[in-house]
């Protein structure tokens, strides 16, 4: 099948062109003003819209178990709510339980995702535990196409790893190219603080956030990039939230330092006072790090503006407020961490980033995928509207006016952490490889059709 997508603008990460955009398969052939229509079995019409390379998101927990639960969307439902949003890529966590090996951690998320994801995947891989062979698996990982790692500096017990072992992985993707992707918090420090206010009675919602101060972000954030500069390797930092660990990645950036980072839409547009909601509510919002004071709000949009942060992703890890968040009403260290966001990320970017006149659109599509491509080794396949790329095009329209609601969005999940919210533009026509996947609010694709993407190493803006 031939595609030919007419008058549209495409927006790069450093250009607007009006131009037409030849479709042959996946791939996109051509792009250029006037190709003639002879060339194509399909015409879709695209004046006045506005037209984005697929969006990334780098950071999402489908089918994840946390806490005795399991995050409420499973691949198939997470990346049609993604597809709906304008979201064509997802890069999920793997994660190795302790004493286990890398690539039956791997299997089992492949299982996970076959004959469900609707849009294409990679993974990333949580490591828990290097024992003998882990950095031997590391290197496995690699050539599976699992080009990055995520380590955990929090969760005591849990997922957290000591500096010893970051510094052994940081050195070895060093060798092998990959990428560490680091939560940065001060997982040793902060339990202490959980365990003190348990003890004093403080169970409500609101004490999840008062017990992970942001000095234990900042604190974390510097010491990963120091041990990084140590390894001679290149860090990213996951789900950053405060000013203060911002200030710690822009003086590296401001010394050469590859240091990366992302935040996400709850960070730029909520704060900690959504924790003290009556009922119990405030769980809907209980996530690490937690929502920050209002003052931090702006300076995160700063550091997008100015490429101290260069990625927007969502940390998509829903759990119900009904059935699942209620696992923590008498004791908030119980609540399941994590939310919702995977179908809104676009919408609430462009509307509150663009609309507002923070960002313009380059940046707007450079945050959104091609940063992502670029960092986490899918570009230039994915993250761009050029010749030989595939065809992954949200063909947006930034006039439809939509308010998020979770009585209409497509995520499974009860609740919407942007209730209510308005916005301004929103995804019309979604193309996944070609597919029309998404069109004018209805479905189009089968579930498993998305595919599994080997991601190079050595693909960051670092190289
Ligand atoms: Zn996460």
């Amino acid at each position: 099948m031939t595609t030919l997508i007419t008058h549209g603008t495409i927006i790069s990460a450093t250009t607007s062109q009006l131009a037409d955009i030849l479709i042959d398969g996946d791939i996109i052939k051509d792009v250029r003003p006037n190709i003639p229509h002879d060339q194509a079995s399909r015409i879709i019409d695209a004046t006045g819209m506005l037209l984005f390379p697929g969006g990334i998101d780098a950071h999402t927990h489908l089918d994840m178990p946390f806490g005795g639960t399991v995050s409420a969307d499973d691949f198939e439902t997470g990346t049609r709510a993604a597809a709906f949003g304008g979201t064509t890529t997802l890069i999920d966590f793997a994660i190795q339980p302790k004493g286990t090996r890398m690539r039956d951690a791997l299997d089992t998320w492949w299982k996970k995702a076959d004959n469900r994801a609707t849009i294409d995947f990679g993974l990333h891989m949580i490591v828990t535990d290097l024992g003998e062979c882990g950095l031997e698996d590391m290197d496995d990982m690699v050539r599976e196409g699992v080009a990055s790692f995520k380590l955990f500096m929090a969760y005591p017990g849990v997922l957290m790893v000591d500096d010893a072992t970051i510094f052994k992985a940081l050195t070895q993707t060093g060798k092998n190219g990959a990428l560490i992707c680091m939560h940065a918090e001060n997982g040793g420090v902060i339990d202490v603080i959980v365990q003190r206010a348990l003890a004093e009675g403080k169970t409500a919602p609101i004490y999840h956030a008062l017990t992970r101060p942001v000095t234990a972000e900042a604190e974390a954030v510097n010491r990963a990039i120091a041990m990084a500069e140590m390894a001679g390797a290149p860090i990213y930092i996951v789900h950053l939230s405060s000013e203060d660990a911002l200030n710690k990645v822009r003086e590296a950036r401001d010394r050469g330092l590859p240091a990366f980072a992302e935040t996400c839409p709850q960070y730029l547009l909520l704060s900690v006072e959504e924790l003290n909601r009556p009922n119990f509510e405030g769980a809907k919002y209980v996530f690490t790090p937690p929502l920050r004071e209002k003052h931090h709000l702006p300076k995160l949009w700063d550091g997008l503006k100015h490429d101290h942060l260069q990625v927007v992703s969502t940390d998509h890890c829903p759990f119900c407020f009904a059935d699942q968040k209620v696992l923590g009403k008498n004791d908030f260290t119980k609540i399941p961490n994590g939310g919702p966001g995977v179908e809104n990320r676009l919408q609430l970017i462009y509307h509150h980033g663009v609309n507002s006149g923070k960002l313009d659109l380059n940046r707007f599509v450079e945050i959104t995928s091609t940063a992502p491509a670029r960092i986490f080794g899918l570009y230039p396949r994915k993250g761009v509207i050029a010749p030989g790329s595939d065809a992954d095009i949200v063909i947006w329209d930034p006039c439809a006016k939509h308010t998020i609601s979770a009585t209409t969005h497509h995520m499974r999940v009860d609740y919407s952490m942007f209730e209510g919210f308005e916005v301004k533009g929103n995804a019309r026509t979604v193309l996944s490889r070609g597919d029309v996947i998404v069109d004018q609010g209805r479905f189009e694709a089968k579930p498993g059709r998305g595919q599994y993407l080997r991601r190079s190493a050595r693909g960051g803006a670092w190289v």
